[in-house]
């Protein structure tokens, strides 16, 4: 396949709307390599949280910055559980960043414009050979602005919670539904009213809203539109 002729699909949304099922779903139908953004600030999270930022001055950043200069990610494919991994400077961080410790101050994390401006130059390193699906808030407005496919999704907060509960309670964390729908409402008004690329739907994006589809409509319709950016172009993609 000519490299020239792999695209850049950006996938956004509200918390818990099914990006990251959608983004897995296609990166795995076209042989796309599959990167979650909101994991590598959940994983920043993370270090903040062990480097006891939280404790002190959280917007003194000038404290976080030697620890910041040194972060790498890797994205790798787990061949056993059949997903990715990802590796914050070679440990595997997957299960942690998903707990609500995290989940509760990664969106304060995120507005602060010095982590925003490294994860955005790291995610479009990734993005340089396209052949990508990367999912987050910020995809298709500002880190991949001419990227060919632009999703924006969303759902009805009840679904959105009841989702996120679920898979908390599987994963054996104890929370109610109330608490997680709590911090959803919380994560929705931070990431759409930060200063710095605040959630948004892009006007060429193509809007998802899946509190009644099943994920094989929602397949359909992204595979209509990739089909037609095939026969537009006459590439194949
Ligand atoms: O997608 P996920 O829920 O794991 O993202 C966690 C948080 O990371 C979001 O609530 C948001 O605050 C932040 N985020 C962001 N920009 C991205 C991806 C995630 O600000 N591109």
């Amino acid at each position: 396949m000519n490299q020239n002729h792999k695209i850049i699909i950006a996938i956004d949304g509200y918390s818990s709307s099914g990006k990251s099922t959608l983004a897995k779903k296609i990166s795995n139908i076209l042989k796309y390599k599959y990167i979650d953004t909101g994991a590598m600030y959940r994983g920043i999270t993370l270090l903040a949280i062990r480097n006891r930022i939280f404790d002190s001055d959280l917007w003194n950043i000038r404290n976080f910055m030697p620890v910041l200069r040194d972060v790498h990610f890797k994205f790798i494919w787990n061949n056993k559980l059949n997903k990715t991994d990802i590796f914050l400077n070679e440990e595997n961080i997957q299960s942690e960043i998903r707990s609500l410790k995290v989940t509760k101050k990664v969106s304060l994390i995120a507005q602060i414009p010095e982590i925003r401006e490294k994860l955005t130059i790291i995610q479009k390193n990734f993005g340089e050979e396209k052949g990508i699906v990367m999912d987050g808030r910020d995809i298709g407005y500002s880190v991949f602005p001419k990227s060919e496919l632009k999703i924006f999704m969303k759902g009805s907060i009840e679904v959105r919670s009841f989702r996120r509960y679920l898979d908390l309670q599987k994963k054996g964390e104890k929370v109610s539904y109330e608490e997680v729908k709590k911090n959803i409402i919380h994560r929705d008004i931070l990431d759409t009213s930060r200063k710095i690329s605040p959630l948004k739907k892009s006007i060429d994006s193509l809007e998802i809203d899946n509190t009644y589809l099943s994920i094989e409509d929602q397949l359909n319709l992204v595979f209509q539109l990739i089909n037609r950016i095939k026969k537009n172009n006459q590439i194949i993609i």
